[in-house]
């Protein structure tokens, strides 16, 4: 039966993606090796490289000044090592559910960290707005997208210090105005790669602000000056990252990508607003293109694994929610075709009827 993968990471890649991943790992750019088996630093390498960096820039119009990195450690190294290279007295963080409860957890490892607003009290349904960020914050940290609870920022905040975005789970679903960030950082198994990559897009003017030592491995300087290759990187992820870069570009890059994800969400979310067996666990206005989020009204509660075996007989996998929200989570990454989404609107309607 065919598969509709719903998971929220690691989760479903482009049919491009596995397939060009699959015939390199049989034989990697006509060398008759397996990618797998050859030096990091071969040409056929390098320029997969170079040209997965490049098209990260091109893709997302990252202007001049920034580099893009593919580092390991996943997000969660990244908690740590964005205080490490820029924090010195003072950052503000944004508390946005567990991911940037992390983050919050360790930049306060390094120095002076102000929560300047939470959505804890309603158990992170909705993002905070309207608070105020102290011109003497070394940065501001967000997360925009948050993963568990199916909140997002989409947009670019206007703010009169270094911004720092977390976009572990949205990267690559809209344009995004470089120019605003000082650092953008993400684990790539959620719109990019299989897991293992971490990217970073660092601003050249952030770093070798701090006073303190950083080691070496630690050091954003470390990985930019050797184009990410000081030492091995996570080679078959960055093959199929690149894999996934060209995909997107055929497909016609970030504006063409927004508009088919909204097409996805508005699907789901019509017939979550329109069953009434079904309800939204978010502020309507905050609500995830990436991860929708629902529940069942307390009249059907009893039922929520019961539609969960219902859709498993449709072939829908990977829709439990969370268990810090409960009821499901349908994730509608890039690669998720629509038809897949259809499939489960049809299911809950069908759920619907029988009930
Ligand atoms: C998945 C996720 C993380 C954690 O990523 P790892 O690569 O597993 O460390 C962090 N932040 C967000 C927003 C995520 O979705």
């Amino acid at each position: 039966m065919k598969k509709h993968n719903f998971y929220a990471g690691p989760c479903i890649l482009s049919a491009y993606t596995l397939d060009n991943t699959l015939e390199a790992i049989r034989d990697f750019a006509g060398t008759g090796l397996s990618i797998l088996e050859i030096s990091h630093r071969s040409k056929e390498f390098t320029a997969v490289i170079e040209e997965a960096a490049q098209l990260f820039k091109d893709l997302l119009d990252v202007p001049e000044g920034y580099h893009v990195l593919f580092l390991g450690g996943g997000a969660s190294l990244q908690f740590c090592m964005v205080p490490y290279n820029l924090l010195q007295n003072k950052a503000g963080y944004v508390d946005t559910g567990v991911w940037a409860s992390n983050a919050i957890k360790e930049a306060k490892l390094f120095g002076n960290v102000e929560v300047l607003a939470s959505s804890k009290d309603a158990n992170y349904t909705y993002v905070p707005k309207g608070y105020n960020v102290p011109t003497d914050l070394d940065y501001l940290h967000v997360t925009t997208n948050n993963t568990i609870y199916g909140t997002e920022l989409r947009k670019d905040l206007d703010v009169p210090v270094r911004l720092v975005a977390d976009m572990s789970s949205d990267i690559f679903s809209r344009p995004i105005d470089i120019k605003k960030y000082d650092l953008i950082y993400g684990g790539a198994q959620k719109n990019v790669a299989p897991a293992g990559v971490t990217f970073v897009i660092v601003k050249e003017d952030a770093l070798g602000k701090v006073s303190r030592a950083i080691p070496t491995m630690l050091d954003y300087r470390t990985h930019a000056a050797k184009g990410s290759m000081f030492n091995t990187p996570p080679v078959l992820p960055i093959y199929s990252a690149l894999q996934t870069l060209k995909w997107y570009k055929q497909l016609g890059g970030v504006e063409k990508i927004e508009v088919m994800g909204k097409e996805k969400a508005a699907l789901l979310y019509d017939e979550i607003d329109r069953n009434p067996m079904f309800v939204g666990t978010v502020a309507p206005e905050d609500r995830s293109i990436m991860n929708v989020c629902f529940v069942m009204t307390p009249e059907y509660k009893e039922l929520e694994k019961e539609f969960i075996d219902f859709a498993s007989t449709k072939g829908i996998v990977g829709i439990k929610g969370h268990r810090s929200v409960g009821g499901f989570r349908a994730s509608l990454y890039n690669a998720l075709p629509i038809d897949s989404v259809k499939v489960l609107v049809d299911a809950m309607k069908e759920f619907q009827k029988n009930h």
